[in-house]
């Protein structure tokens, strides 16, 4: 499917440096910040610098390098909050059924609690 990107969407934004974040991690291609309302002791999102709506468009139409980098950011987040041992959930919401609120590709990584069932 094509998409169409909101170059003026907040993570947009935070990427020209036009919004302040708390910087988790930069790599070359990815950048993690903290989330301004965190539903979980640690709630890092973990972005590409690309412009990509969603998972699908990230995966269509990235280079292997960004998938690569992308990748492994998220799981270096992980290493780096020490939520591994415990156990952690990431998510990446999609569209409107998925209730995504900032068209810009992002993956929550949620810890430091239990998290409860999410699917029955
Ligand atoms: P979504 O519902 O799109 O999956 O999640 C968007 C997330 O972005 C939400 O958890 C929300 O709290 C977070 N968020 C929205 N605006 C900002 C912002 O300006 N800075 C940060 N750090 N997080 C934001």
């Amino acid at each position: 499917m094509a998409y169409t990107y909101d170059t003026e969407n907040i993570f947009a934004k935070i990427l020209r440096g036009e919004i302040p974040n708390d910087t988790v991690l930069e790599t070359e291609h990815s950048l993690a910040f903290n989330d301004i309302r965190p539903q979980a002791p640690i709630h890092v999102l973990v972005i590409p610098r690309g412009a990509y709506v969603n998972y699908d468009d990230f995966a269509s139409n990235a280079s292997d390098a960004e998938i690569v980098d992308y990748t492994r950011a998220i799981a270096k987040v992980c290493e780096m909050k020490g939520v591994e041992a415990d156990g952690f959930r990431m998510i990446s919401n999609a569209g409107e059924h998925g209730v995504q609120e900032v068209p810009h590709l992002h993956v929550h990584i949620l810890g430091g609690r239990g998290l409860g069932r999410m699917l029955e």
